[in-house]
């Protein structure tokens, strides 16, 4: 669906609210980790770029001090009193619908953040559409948040920095959806640039642009859906960040970031197997990182294909958060000539990605569906993406 599109279904929802037509609308968004997973958190390296795919949110004011979201996913708008927001959160939040926490929970964390009392900002209706594949670790969850954050705040005058609208982002994931993810999903959305990732170190939150020359070396970076649904709130992932806390204080170190490959025989003699495994992949994917921003700087895009590979088979083996659909893509994908193949998100679902010949996008796509069905698996949905823009006012 073409951006232009998704702000006019924004609109329109916004209209069948309101009555108000052509409402302004702000927009952020997804984002694809080409490399550095379940580093954010352990104040490591990240790669991500901001995707084309966006959510966009259309804004009118109102008088009475009610905050309204409604979106195309739910049309059920979910209403209440700025002021009731703090308590809300705090005692009740399970009374609020789960997607509504996380632009209400955005609006909460906003006036945390600036130092804001709820009852001296205006009301306001927001109203969200969006392409970003829910689930899929594309981070709908990063858009809808940076949508809102950058909506609010230049509605309601708080001067914040994109870092700051970031953390924004992260503190509404984290203390209202409950979701305990890192910041590097809320970074890629607000800092994005068009052909270019961002290079973050997230223990400084120190972020770098650094070109990734897909276009100029005729390459195409494939996304694969699996369809498989994961879920942040729940499953695999607080039980890994738990063994990188443990890991780390084995170690002595504040984050898993402070330790080094040169560590990591020290680090088997210490700790438990799974713990070690854990521990080995973060070491070695904040390695990854840094030797994929190495190979991007000084020899081109073609040269992160084994840097990729290796990043699947560390989340496969020693992470343990692939799914035999993510395997059988990436496999596939390598099998009909992509250069570099991966997971990327959380795990246990989502998408994996190639890095592809521009003229083989078709071949490989289907090379990998088909594999699917010899499978016995859904069909995937496969589509290309493009390093965009980060959140901003549309025109
Ligand atoms: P991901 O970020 O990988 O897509 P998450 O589980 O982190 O997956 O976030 C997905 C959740 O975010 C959805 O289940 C929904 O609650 C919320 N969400 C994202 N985009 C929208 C949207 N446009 N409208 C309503 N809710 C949304
Ligand atoms: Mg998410």
């Amino acid at each position: 669906m073409p951006e232009t599109n998704t702000a006019a279904a924004a609109q329109t929802l916004l209209k069948t609210l309101t009555g108000i037509e052509a409402a302004p609308t702000w927009s952020a968004p997804g984002r694809v980790n080409l490399i550095g997973e379940h580093t954010d958190y352990n104040d490591g390296f990240v790669l991500p770029f901001a995707i084309q795919h966006r959510t966009h949110a259309a804004v009118a004011t109102r008088n009475d001090g009610l905050i309204r979201v409604a979106s195309t996913f739910d049309e059920r708008p979910v209403e209440v009193a700025l002021t009731q927001l703090n308590e809300l959160f705090r005692h009740r939040r399970e009374e609020i619908a789960e997607w509504a926490r996380y632009p209400l929970g955005v609006a909460w964390t906003l006036l945390k953040a600036a130092g804001v009392d709820a009852s001296t900002v205006t009301g306001v209706d927001l109203a969200f559409s969006s392409n970003v594949p829910v689930g899929a670790g594309l981070s709908s969850s990063a858009a809808i948040e940076g949508a809102t954050a950058s909506a609010l705040a230049e509605t309601w005058g708080i001067n914040l920095d994109r870092v700051a609208l970031a953390q924004v982002g992260r503190a509404a994931e984290n203390d209202a959806v409950g979701a305990p993810t890192g910041i590097m999903d809320q970074m890629a959305t607000m800092l994005g640039r068009t052909d270019a990732a961002i290079f973050l170190d997230c223990r400084t939150l120190d972020a770098a642009v650094v070109d990734l020359g897909f276009a100029g070396a005729g390459l195409e970076l494939l996304v694969i859906d699996t369809g498989v649904k994961h879920s942040h709130a729940t499953g695999g992932y607080g039980e890994r960040r738990t063994s990188c806390e443990r890991g780390a204080a084995v170690m002595g170190v504040a984050a898993l970031r402070d330790l080094t490959v040169s560590d990591l025989p020290r680090a088997k003699t210490l700790m438990d197997d799974i713990t070690f495994r854990r521990v080995r992949h973060v070491v070695t994917e904040n390695q990854r990182v840094l030797d994929t921003v190495r190979a991007l700087r000084e020899v081109g895009p073609d040269a992160i294909g084994e840097l990729l590979v290796a990043s699947h088979v560390s989340m496969r083996d020693d992470f343990e958060i692939s799914v035999p659909e993510l395997d059988r893509a990436v496999d596939a994908a390598l099998a009909a000539g992509a250069i570099g193949a991966r997971m990327t998100g959380g795990g246990f679902g989502g998408a994996a990605i190639a890095l592809v010949a521009r003229a083989d996008v078709e071949t490989i796509s289907s090379a990998v569906t088909d594999a699917f069905a010899e499978a016995g698996f859904a069909a995937p949905t496969t589509f290309t993406v493009s390093p965009s823009a980060g959140a901003n006012k549309n025109p």
